[in-house]
């Protein structure tokens, strides 16, 4: 879906452990460079090809991937992406990068942090859940990250791009503003649902009172459109809806 001049909404659908799960990558354009946020789940570089196909992108010209956190969603398919475009730099928060280089465990998959988020929940739930992530440890993805930033830095790519500090759903979680469409790429700080904007996931937030004091931080944004990983293109009631959301 085009969102503004040099701004696409990717979406890609795919049946993951029985059930339909659409993500939206946000892909930004200028004479000079292709900029991919977001690398899917796993196994999903032909989506990734056929998406950037329709939106009229080739995938060869590539040249960077933003990513917003480390968690599986986010980067399942960045070294299949990266093998399959060379010449592509990769960035990523400074805090984030052992995560995806695979040298720090995924921050969600410790012990402590199964033990936090299933807090309240029914013994054999807890356990199930140790269970399915000591599964998931077998085959996390890893990949290269090429060069770090900062919140508050501005990439030079495609007219400019803010990194925004949004902490809670991962401790180094960022979004971003692209400057010349005002378009936010929110990750997993904001979802979506039909056109209307909501705060961030509850089930998979590590600290969701972070989450929603972090809502705070696009408060100083001008933002004519919030593209959700979850849930997909917001372009009405932005600035009512994020003084709304609890914070
Ligand atoms: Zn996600």
């Amino acid at each position: 879906m085009r969102v503004a001049d040099g701004v696409e909404m990717l979406e890609i659908t795919q049946e993951i452990r029985g059930r339909t799960a659409t993500i939206c990558p946000a892909l930004l354009w200028d004479d000079r460079d292709v900029v991919l946020v977001d690398a899917g789940f796993p196994g999903q570089l032909e989506l990734f090809r056929a998406a950037m196909g329709r939106a009229g992108v080739p995938f060869e010209k590539l040249t960077r991937i933003v990513i917003t956190h480390h968690d599986i969603d986010h980067i399942g398919s960045l070294a299949d992406i990266e093998a399959a475009a060379p010449g592509v730099r990769v960035l990523a928060a400074e805090g984030d990068r052992p995560y995806i280089q695979g040298e720090r465990i995924p921050v969600k998959m410790t012990p402590e942090a199964i033990t936090r988020m299933t807090a309240g929940q029914p013994p054999e739930q807890v356990e199930e859940r140790r269970r399915a992530v000591a599964e998931m440890l077998k085959h996390v993805p890893t990949a290269r990250v090429d060069e770090t930033f900062k919140p508050g830095d501005e990439l030079p790519v495609c007219g400019g791009l803010v990194v925004i500090a949004t902490p809670g759903h991962t401790p180094d979680h960022i979004s971003l503003y692209h400057r010349p469409s005002r378009t936010v790429i929110s990750g997993d700080a904001l979802t979506a649902d039909n056109g209307r904007l909501n705060g961030p996931p509850a089930a998979p937030t590590l600290d969701m009172p972070l989450a929603l004091r972090s809502v705070r931080n696009f408060a100083p944004f001008d933002i004519a459109a919030v593209i959700a990983y979850h849930g997909g293109l917001v372009r009405a009631g932005i600035r009512e809806r994020l003084a709304e959301i609890p914070g």
